[in-house]
């Protein structure tokens, strides 16, 4: 039995209702290992879950993955021995802490040449980045992709992998100097989404075809116009809600815009299997290692400093990746 600081809140609401409490940290049980966390990584879901937008069960603890150094092995794991350097993304909510027990599945050795803070920066939204161009619609050099908020977490990740393969990926920001971030990470064009109109300017940037796909994580405030992006048959990939969620609609629009397709997927689907999760992590680990995809860790914090971590990302004042440090 060990001690953690670990983050919990009782009741949905502002970053204030984050506390940062003691708890005893037992043994693993059987498939699961208890790992002593170096850093935890920060995400748009972590904000969903803390205020509502995603309810759950309360008092819950928070954060969806982290890194750090395996302590104990429960019965039946074979993949993770004690002392191993590791790193996931997972649920349940609770990697906000100075270790925990968890289900062993989605948790993958870190190779030599990552470190921990990166480790723990990469993880979800890096997997998030391989499911979208990898498993979620069959892309190919020379195909060009929307892809909104392109200087986050997430974005800044998939402006790099877009141009590893070749992809004409068209970034959305809302400041100038986001959208030279994204440029500088590999973005082909950028689009102050703050002060121009995006689909008109999409419009013209492809010679009014349109693009083939939409990976649009903004939600409310650019669901219609995101569509109206789109080539005759194109794919529309809604993973996420910035702005909020997306209201529902007339299904009738898709055939009206072009027989357009639509998916709102979710990375926990993709790494759900044991085999299927460790095989995107040597994806993610490969591109990063190969120095084809480089993690920039925008801000980081103290483990009590999580409401200003919270506060940032809210404010949309946050670029690339953010991490707790324990
Ligand atoms: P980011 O670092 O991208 O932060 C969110 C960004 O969204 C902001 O920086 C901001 O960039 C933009 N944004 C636009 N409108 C708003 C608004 N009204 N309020 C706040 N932010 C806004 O976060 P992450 O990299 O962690 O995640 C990116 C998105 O991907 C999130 O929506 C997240 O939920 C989603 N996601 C979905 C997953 C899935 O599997 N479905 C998995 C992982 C992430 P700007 O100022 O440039 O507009």
């Amino acid at each position: 039995m060990s001690d953690a600081r670990t983050v919990i809140f009782e009741q949905p609401g502002g970053p204030e209702v984050l506390k940062l409490v003691h708890r005893a940290v037992g043994a693993p049980g059987p498939g699961e290992v208890r790992i002593r966390h170096h850093a935890c990584g920060l995400n748009y879901i972590d904000i969903y879950q803390r205020s509502g937008v995603y309810p759950m069960a309360l008092p819950h603890a928070l954060g969806m993955e982290g890194a750090g150094v395996v302590e104990a092995v429960g019965e039946g794991v074979t993949h993770l021995t004690e002392g191993d350097r590791v790193a996931y993304a997972s649920a349940p909510p609770g990697a906000y802490c100075d270790a925990r027990v968890m289900a062993a599945a989605q948790v993958c050795r870190l190779p030599e040449g990552i470190d921990f803070r990166t480790g723990a920066a990469m993880m979800l939204q890096g997997l998030t980045v391989q499911y979208l161009f990898h498993r979620t619609v069959p892309l190919q050099a020379g195909d060009t992709v929307l892809f909104h908020a392109a200087a986050g977490g997430v974005g800044l990740i998939a402006c790099q992998w877009a141009r590893a393969l070749g992809i004409r990926l068209i970034g959305t920001a809302g400041t100038d100097e986001k959208c030279a971030l994204a440029r500088d990470h590999g973005a082909a064009e950028v689009i102050n989404y703050e002060r121009e109109d995006f689909v008109a300017r999409v419009r013209e940037i492809t010679d009014g075809r349109g693009v083939d796909v939409v990976m649009d994580s903004i939600g409310a405030a650019t669901f219609e116009q995101s569509l109206d992006c789109l080539r005759p048959v194109g794919m529309m990939i809604s993973y996420g809600n910035a702005s909020g969620k997306v209201p529902p609609f007339d299904l009738g629009i898709l055939g009206a815009k072009g027989s357009l397709q639509l998916t709102r997927p979710t990375l926990f689907t993709h790494i759900a299997d044991h085999d299927t999760c460790q095989a995107m992590a040597a994806q993610l680990f490969e591109m990063v290692e190969s120095g084809k995809v480089k993690i920039r860790i925008g801000q980081e914090f103290a483990l009590k400093d999580v409401a200003e971590a919270h506060r940032q990302m809210e404010a949309r004042s946050t670029t690339g990746s953010s991490v707790l440090l324990c």
